[in-house]
């Protein structure tokens, strides 16, 4: 059995979300402006072993955008696509130290790498160029459907009208992008961050994203079902640049502490992978400063002082 004693860990995840149920510090996202109207107290985890043992707690299945978690997917399916090379053409792979958003590029002219916005931008552009908008949103919710064992995804209409409508940084970086040459050939822009924003505001729930994070801990096949989604290899450069790279201008001192592959969004959103272990979900709207969600940062720490969690941990 990959988790040998489930039931006492799933004790110890039930007794993690009483705990830090009174943690309150941090604020909801407001600069999108739906998803400042959501209530700060859901509070969900979610735990999926790569044998396909799997626990809930909280608000499990109440729906959220995954924002920025959609780069992690997005960035597997551009590999898949246009290969390793073919994709870090046009992305780099360092983090970048400055917050997600940040305008600014590398010394390349490119994005500093995908778990960012402006390389999310980048893989966005990279997925299906030559396919109407609405095949290529599909492949990508299909994609999210098979890592999450079948369940069906949902899609935030109103997030992506309210992100669009405000997301003068996302075209600016866009703008910049292409001031460098960085995009392939023939790149529409305004289509590119639409299915960008698009991809953002699909819905799953901290049950689904614990499924979909255990499929990326078992190499790219969902643990329920037995499908390949992704190959071993475009997971291990993903889950390599979730580490380096995966919590934005935290992603350091996350690495140092935890050690743990994760990607936040600003739903409040964070998946963790333990390769050949488990996928952890945590949902909860309130961010910290670096716009991870104070909670799942706060169960990262809990869980890996009681877990030998971190890959360097001689002990
Ligand atoms: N859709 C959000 C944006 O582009 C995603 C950012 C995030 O989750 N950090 O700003």
């Amino acid at each position: 059995l990959a988790v040998p004693d489930f039931a006492a860990l799933a004790a110890d995840v039930d007794g993690l979300h009483e705990e830090l149920c009174a943690e309150r510090g941090g604020a909801v996202a407001d600069y999108i402006p739906q998803l400042a109207e959501v209530d700060p107290e859901l509070f969900a985890i979610g735990v999926c072993s790569v044998d396909g043992q799997r626990h809930l707690v909280g608000d499990a299945h109440e729906p959220f955008c995954v924002q920025s978690v959609s780069k992690t997917v997005n960035y597997c399916l551009a590999l898949d696509e246009n290969g390793l090379w073919g994709t870090h053409e046009h992305v780099g792979w360092e983090p970048s130290g400055r917050s997600f958003n940040e305008l600014a590029l590398n010394p390349q002219g490119r994005p500093h790498n995908p778990m960012i916005n402006a390389g999310a931008i980048m893989s966005a552009s990279l997925i299906r160029p030559e396919s109407s908008a609405a095949d290529r949103f599909g492949h990508v919710a299909e994609t999210w459907q098979r890592l999450a064992a079948g369940r069906r995804v949902g899609f935030s209409n109103s997030t992506y009208l309210s992100e669009r409508d405000t997301a003068d940084r996302n075209f600016a970086l866009a703008y910049s992008m292409r001031e460098q040459e960085a995009f392939p050939e023939g790149t529409d822009l305004q289509r590119t961050l639409e299915f960008y924003f698009q991809c953002c505001s699909i819905e799953l729930d901290a049950d689904m994203l614990a499924i979909v994070a255990a499929s990326f801990a078992n190499g790219g096949v969902c643990p329920l079902t037995g499908e390949r989604v992704f190959s071993v290899d475009t997971v291990q450069h993903c889950l390599s640049l979730m580490t380096s790279c995966g919590m934005y201008d935290y992603s350091g001192e996350f690495a140092f502490s935890i050690g743990l592959p994760a990607k936040s969004g600003v739903s409040g959103a964070l998946m963790i992978v333990i390769p050949q272990v488990m996928g952890i979900c945590v949902w909860s709207p309130r961010l910290d400063e670096h716009g991870n969600c104070v909670r799942g940062v706060e169960f990262c720490r809990r869980f890996a002082q009681r877990y030998n969690v971190h890959p360097h941990d001689g002990s």
